[in-house]
């Protein structure tokens, strides 16, 4: 886990009453993650979250803005755009590792996870560059007439191997 732990937030007084806030600016690079089609990019996740006191720990809630590009799952046409994603996360202490609450020494709340974890789960599976994208434009790509980006392991495949074509013509001889 690459953590630069800057968003490493002491909220040992805060804990001494219950019901009190914090509001954390976030703003924190989250590079290379991709699922299926959508990769996060250069620019930084950005959004306030607030950390409020609750019994044996804290709340952490807001909302973060995670920018995406992909390829438009129609047209395959790179696109761009940006998800709001809903942080909703509870910090406990003595809570079970792997569980749905974040175990934590009740002084110090690490974000930079919680922000790496929104930006994964907020990447579109199913990218489109326009809710109506018809698909491939019929006048740049036309199947056949030539005018297809070629590929080369493509036309490798295509082409028939000579020793298969040797066998091939056993075959009629037999
Ligand atoms: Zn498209």
């Amino acid at each position: 886990m690459a953590s630069n732990g800057q968003h490493r937030v002491h909220v040992g007084a805060l804990r001494q009453r219950l019901g009190q806030r914090l509001d954390v600016e976030i703003e924190q690079d989250v590079p290379g993650l991709e699922v299926i089609a959508s990769r996060t990019t250069e620019e930084p996740v950005v959004g306030t979250l607030t950390i409020e006191s609750i019994e044996r720990g804290v709340s952490v809630t807001g909302v973060l803005d995670v920018p995406w590009m992909a390829d438009c799952r129609r047209c395959l046409e790179p696109v761009r755009g940006t998800e709001r994603a809903v942080v909703d996360e509870i910090f406990q202490v003595g809570a079970e590792p792997g569980g749905d609450l974040i175990p934590f020494d009740g002084e110090t709340v690490v974000l930079d996870q919680v922000v790496h974890d929104t930006a994964l789960a907020a990447l579109p599976l199913s990218p489109l560059c326009e809710p109506d994208c018809a698909g491939p434009d019929p006048d740049r790509y036309r199947p056949g007439l030539g005018e297809r980006p070629v590929d080369p392991d493509e036309s490798t495949e295509a082409a028939i191997d000579p020793r298969w074509a040797a066998l091939q013509d056993l075959e009629l001889d037999e």
